[in-house]
């Protein structure tokens, strides 16, 4: 072979202009490699859809002629890390060219680049994985360098550029870039759900080979029934399935909160987009398309709130990420340094909204956006988790956790670890707001509405201490002055109450 094409776990894009046509001399490999399954202790249902996706597609190129190496787990000339076969296999095969696609990870960039170095005998070839709709260094092209990014702005942009949902005279259908605050609603009691698409591929073998080599992972799986899209088929049906079903409450009901349904109104096709058996473009265009022909059914801020997902807070995060790493791996804003509750990898809490959160996080390797931002995140920001602990829960917990997703969600949303670089506060909250979006609270151990007391509602006082602890961080920030003020003018005694009751609690974090 003169040629071999890299492609990774996360590179599955059946269109990319590689797949074209069958170039003789070159030779696909793909590797499940022992390391990407364990530099963090996966969700198991991640490391299977991964590696079953991965299969898929190997075979799917076979299929059309393209010749494939594809190195199990388990096969002995697989040396166990993605930089080691392609040294083994430059030596064997002697290529004159490696190809590879961009990886999305900072880690696996610099690995192949140091890689690049040391074996700077063969040409190396980096190509797009023509998957995202903006370049890495969108932010600083179209803002210049600065402290903190508007996502608003940068959406606009988005718009302009792309044309979606855009008028002749490129201003947004209905007046308004944004429908946000449409989007903001409880789900009625009366409500109903629809049944989330799953489906039942079966990994028994896959989930035997991980045993065999003693990779630890962590939540619950039915091998039999693998419930995640692994093929571009599937991915396709559960985008049609959320078109169908789903998308004419999307916007209404993006924010809420119920333990009656565990993916709600959601599209569950993060999986699906990060592993690129779906395009971002293709979702997108696809949506506005049934839109259109379903506007009878389905209003402008449903498809608004849901394309805003996709081409405005997806490709943001990622340029982001591209922008800042590697420090933005090390920032702590507020020097938080406790470790994670045990309860995140058990789900055993007191607090209802965090055990349903966590439970069904372990059950189906899920939690849609508000679970992760507003329940096990303003938790762990109120009480000054460490965001290393945090960043590797995320990234090893849910099905989507790739590290240029995750942690901007996670260090920058979330835990306001960046200072405020993407987020204009700290998305912190008591109880009162998880009230408000949810039915957890009526059946909770804790009551939402007391604020010190045995049965008090965790939330309520730490979302103070937060606010007492960095009162003089806070105070730079106009949209917390109303809180710091509010916290101000209490008496002292009722303030003293609210800070005993919060440490008390943040020493028996554990048992909460
Ligand atoms: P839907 O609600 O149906 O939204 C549609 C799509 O929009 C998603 O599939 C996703 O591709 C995109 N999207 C929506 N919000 C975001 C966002 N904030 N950032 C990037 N894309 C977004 N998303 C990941 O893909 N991987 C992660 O590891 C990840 N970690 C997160 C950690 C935290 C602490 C938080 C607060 C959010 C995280 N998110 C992550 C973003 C978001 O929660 C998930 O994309 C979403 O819940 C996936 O479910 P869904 O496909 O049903 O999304
Ligand atoms: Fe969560 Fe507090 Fe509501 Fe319980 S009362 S579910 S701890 S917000």
């Amino acid at each position: 072979f003169q040629q071999l094409a890299l492609v990774l776990g996360d590179q599955l894009n059946a269109r990319h202009s590689w797949w074209q046509e069958v170039i003789p001399n070159r030779l696909v490999v793909m590797v499940e490699a022992a390391e990407e399954a364990s530099y963090v202790r996966h969700h198991r249902q991640k490391v299977l859809a991964f590696f079953a996706a991965m299969r898929n597609f190997a075979q799917a190129l076979a299929d059309k002629g393209h010749t494939v190496l594809y190195l199990t787990l388990d096969n002995p000339q697989n040396p166990g890390s993605i930089t080691t076969t392609l040294s083994a296999l430059v030596e064997q095969l002697e290529p004159h060219l490696v190809t590879l696609q961009e990886p999305d990870e900072y880690r696996l960039q610099q690995a192949l680049e140091t890689w690049q170095n040391e074996h700077s005998a063969v040409a190396m070839k980096w190509c797009s994985s023509e998957h995202f709709m903006t370049e890495r260094t969108v932010l600083v092209d179209w803002f210049g360098e600065r402290k903190s990014y508007l996502m608003e702005s940068f959406y606009r942009r988005m718009r302009q550029q792309t044309g979606y949902l855009m008028d002749t005279a490129n201003k947004p259908l209905g007046g308004k870039w944004n429908f946000d605050k449409a989007n903001r609603n409880a789900l009625p009691q009366d409500a109903s759900i629809p049944a989330p698409l799953l489906f039942a591929n079966d990994v028994t073998e896959l989930d035997q080979m991980l045993n065999a080599r003693g990779i630890e992972t962590l939540g619950e799986v039915n091998p039999k029934q693998l419930l995640w899209p692994t093929t571009r088929r599937q991915s396709r049906e559960l985008l049609n399935h959320f078109l169908t079903t789903c998308l004419p409450n999307f916007g209404l009901y993006q924010d809420a909160l119920t333990d009656r349904g565990w993916s709600l109104f959601h599209s569950r096709i993060s999986f699906a987009l990060n592993s690129k058996m779906l395009s971002p473009a293709e979702v997108v265009e696809r949506a506005i398309d049934y839109w259109q022909a379903h506007q009878d059914e389905i209003d402008l801020a449903q498809i608004e709130g849901f394309v805003r997902q996709i081409i405005g807070w997806r490709e943001f995060i990622r340029a982001i990420y591209w922008q800042q790493m590697p420090a933005y791996a090390e920032l702590n804003f507020f020097d938080h340094n406790r470790p994670l509750p045990e309860f995140y990898w058990t789900g055993k809490t007191h607090m209802k909204c965090l055990r349903e959160s966590i439970e069904q996080s372990l059950e189906y390797a899920y939690a849609h956006h508000i679970q992760r931002l507003m329940v096990t995140g303003n938790f762990a920001l109120l009480s000054g988790i460490n965001p290393d602990a945090l960043d590797a829960w995320y990234l090893g917990i849910y099905i989507d956790a790739i590290e240029w997703v995750e942690m901007p969600n996670t260090r920058g949303m979330s835990q306001y670890a960046d200072g405020g670089l993407l987020a204009t506060k700290p998305y912190v909250s008591s109880g009162n707001y998880i009230d408000k979006m949810s039915d957890y609270c009526g059946s909770c151990h804790y009551d939402v509405k007391q604020k010190t007391g045995a049965k008090a509602c965790p939330f309520n006082s730490l979302y103070w201490h937060f606010i007492d602890r960095h009162r003089d961080k806070l105070a730079g920030n106009h949209r917390m002055s109303l809180i710091l003020k509010q916290w101000e003018k209490r008496d002292p005694s009722q303030r003293q109450a609210l800070l005993n009751q919060a440490e008390q609690y943040l020493e028996q974090i554990n048992t909460l």
